[in-house]
């Protein structure tokens, strides 16, 4: 049996259980500070028996074994999260931490649509953009974990908008993130129609960033999802699109409808990255 927890910037997915078919119990947890939620985490945890964690967390983290400050949320803007430490949720018990994007990416490997690939990546569009980039069947490790969604892009001809990222400003995040879609468009996403041109200025940065990771990482499938891309399917044609005619036949792009693709487990590749990475310290794969 084994235990996930995925962190998110607004709630935190306990998992019991041992893949997306065997789900034995499931708890949300507001994410409020990191005190009062890793509390209640580890009152969930201990009333579970399992043989492995798996902690698959928003970052930046600190993911050196050899770093005093492993296991741990370096600089975030989010409240008193910088530094929280979350390794003492394992509490001796084999586990593995890494991003949620990682994780989701591990999770799609196992049971999704990166099913019998050696490298493949997995772009989440929601509050943020997030990438998980597995190579030869390992996380891409190194410095840190991927960033992926914070490289900048050539945006779309005579485009002005200034981008949201608060670092970058119209980095990929700052121009294809929910957020970024919303203030483009001057209102909420769900009041966005489909046929709306922030989508098209959305799905474009995607595709740039499409272009960059299959020129660099080599991903023989790139699964697109997170609560904006899968509730707008028609962003995934156009990133389709974008990504064809900015490649101009230069590389792989035969076959563009199975190389972008949306993720097989959906909404649950996230809290199921979490029980990926507990399968992981078991072993198990
Ligand atoms: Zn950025």
């Amino acid at each position: 049996m084994l235990a996930g927890v995925e962190l998110g910037g607004t709630k935190c997915i306990c998992t019991l259980g041992t893949g997306p078919d065997d789900v034995r119990a499931q708890v949300e947890i507001p994410t409020t500070s990191p005190e009062e939620t890793l509390a209640a985490i580890a009152d969930v945890l201990d009333g579970w028996d399992f043989q492995a964690l798996g902690i698959a967390s928003f970052g930046p983290l600190d993911l050196d074994r050899t770093s005093a400050k492993f296991g741990s949320i370096l600089s975030t803007p989010k409240p008193g999260w910088s530094g929280a430490h979350l390794t003492s949720l394992a509490n001796g018990i084999p586990f593995a931490i890494d991003s949620d994007v990682n994780g989701a990416a591990l999770a799609e490997g196992l049971w999704g649509a990166a099913q019998g690939l050696e490298s493949w990546a997995y772009i989440t569009i929601g509050t943020g953009v997030g990438v998980g980039s597995i190579s030869a069947g390992q996380i891409l490790r190194g410095a840190g974990h991927s960033e992926a969604g914070h490289q900048r892009v050539p945006k779309l001809a005579g485009d002005l908008f200034a981008g949201c990222c608060m670092y970058h400003g119209d980095c990929v995040e700052g121009l294809a993130s929910g957020p970024a879609i919303a203030a483009r468009a001057g209102k909420d996403g769900r009041d966005i129609a489909p046929d709306h041109d922030a989508w098209r200025h959305a799905a474009h940065a995607i595709a740039m960033l499409c272009h960059n990771l299959v020129l660099t990482t080599l991903p023989q499938r790139i699964l697109i999802g997170g609560g904006v891309a899968i509730g707008q399917p028609q962003l995934l044609e156009m990133v389709r699109h974008y990504l064809c005619s900015s490649l101009a036949d230069y590389g792989q792009t035969d076959g563009v409808e199975d190389l972008i693709v949306l993720p097989g487990l959906g909404e649950r590749a996230g809290p199921c990255g979490s029980l990926a990475l507990a399968s992981r310290a078991a072993n198990w794969h």
